[in-house]
Parts: C-alpha cells; structure tokens; sequence
C-alpha cells in the first residue's frame, strides 16, 4: 500500500472527514484490521485564510510547499491538498516536490465524464466560483461549468467560512443551500460540483434533483484507488 501525504487543515473539519472516508474505505477494500497508511500535515488555517482575503496567494502557497516537503520527507508517496480553493497554488506545490499531487479538479472532472454530464452547476468559496483555476479544469473537458449568480455566491461564501469551517451546521443554511442548487438546474445545471470539501457536511443528495458530486468524497476515494494500485 502506498503511504498519502495529506495536506489538510484547510479547515480541520473537512479534514476528520477525509481521514474518515479514506479509513473507511481501505476497511472495506481489504477487510480485517486493515487502514489507510498516510501522514497528514495540518496548517493553521487562521493563516491561510489571511492570506486569501488578501490576495496573497504566493505567501499562501509558501506556507503549503513547507507542508508538501515535509509529507515528501516523512515518507509520502502522492500528496492530496483537502481545499477546493487552496489549488489556486496547486502548480506552484507540484513543482516543489517530486512525488505527484492528485488534483482535486481533475478527479471530479473523471466523475462528471463518467456519468455522461455536459453541464454542472458549481458551488464553493467565491474564489472556487469566480476564478478560473478550478472551473477551466472541468471546462477541459468540455464540460459546461455554471455558477450562482452574485447572492447566492456572497451567501454561499459567508456559510462556508463563518458556518461550516467553524464546525456550524445549520438547518437554514441547508436550505439556502437548496435553494442555491435549485436555481442552477434551472439554468440547465444536470449535475452539481460540491466544490468545497465542507458543503458535504450540510448538504446531502436529498436536497437535489440531479446527482451532487461531492469533492471530498471524490478526492478521498480516489486517493484509496491511488494508494492501492
Ligand atoms: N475547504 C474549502 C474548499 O474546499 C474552503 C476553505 C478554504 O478556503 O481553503 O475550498
């Protein structure tokens, strides 16, 4: 089994879910007493999310090479970084170490393929939904990628970082969240990018017509099928 390097942290409590699901599922895979073989470097996220609203992304980005090092070092043999958002310096961490980085955008971009959908609706930080990095992945694949119009991204953004990174799950913000996908499908959205590793947290398949494509879920499972090849 291979050994996977988390970079995690970003926030902590995606992170307990990822080391959940991968635990989970080397279980299930190999049976017995059997668990995922990993290391996991977990920032202070009060850091990184300074450096976001400030726009520095190449202090950010330094802060995450420091935690990719030390995983290479400690024996890892593939990274995972658990944020949606902090692969706005995805490049910049893969040139820093030689083992590979198994980006978050790419799997997903896998599953939406594999389930024959042309148009997705995303969801995540403003960041995730208003720059380029993680939508022009999926785009790649000529997939159709659509976003909340500014509300809902403002609201969707302040759920995110005030609730659900701080560990807040609630019931009205499951709803807004509803509401949110509600609207993309009817701008022609047939599936919807989770496109936060904490939306899974609040929001479940209940709350949508069409398939929810959860990222953590996605990264987590194929880190597994990574680590087991
Ligand atoms: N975990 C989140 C994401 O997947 C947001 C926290 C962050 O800004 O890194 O984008």
């Amino acid at each position: 089994m291979k050994t996977i390097g988390l970079i995690g942290g970003m926030s902590w409590q995606s992170t307990q879910e990822y080391y959940r699901l991968i635990n989970r599922e080397v279980q299930s895979r190999l049976g017995g007493h059997h668990s995922a073989r990993c290391v996991l470097f977990s920032v202070d996220f009060a850091e990184i999310e300074n450096c976001q609203r400030e726009g520095a992304w190449d202090r950010a980005a330094a802060v995450l090479i420091r935690a990719a090092q030390s995983l290479e070092k400690a024996g890892a043999d593939f990274l995972i970084l658990c944020t949606n958002t902090m692969h706005r310096v995805a490049g910049e961490i893969e040139k820093s170490v030689a083992i590979p980085l198994l980006h978050i955008a790419e799997v997903t971009a896998g599953e939406i393929a594999a389930a024959g959908i042309s148009t997705v609706g995303l969801l995540g930080t403003r960041y995730t939904m208003e720059q380029e990095f993680f939508k022009s992945r999926i785009a790649a694949r000529g997939i159709e990628v659509i976003v909340p119009g500014e509300a809902d991204r403002i609201a969707a953004d302040r759920i995110i970082f005030e609730e659900l990174c701080r560990g807040k799950v609630l019931p009205g913000s499951r709803e807004l969240f509803g509401g949110f996908i509600n609207r993309l499908v009817r701008r022609g959205a047939r599936g919807i990018i989770l496109g936060c590793t904490e939306i899974g947290l609040l929001v479940s398949q209940q709350q949508s017509k069409v398939p929810l494509f959860d990222t953590t879920r996605i990264h987590a499972l194929r880190a597994v099928e990574e680590a087991l090849a």
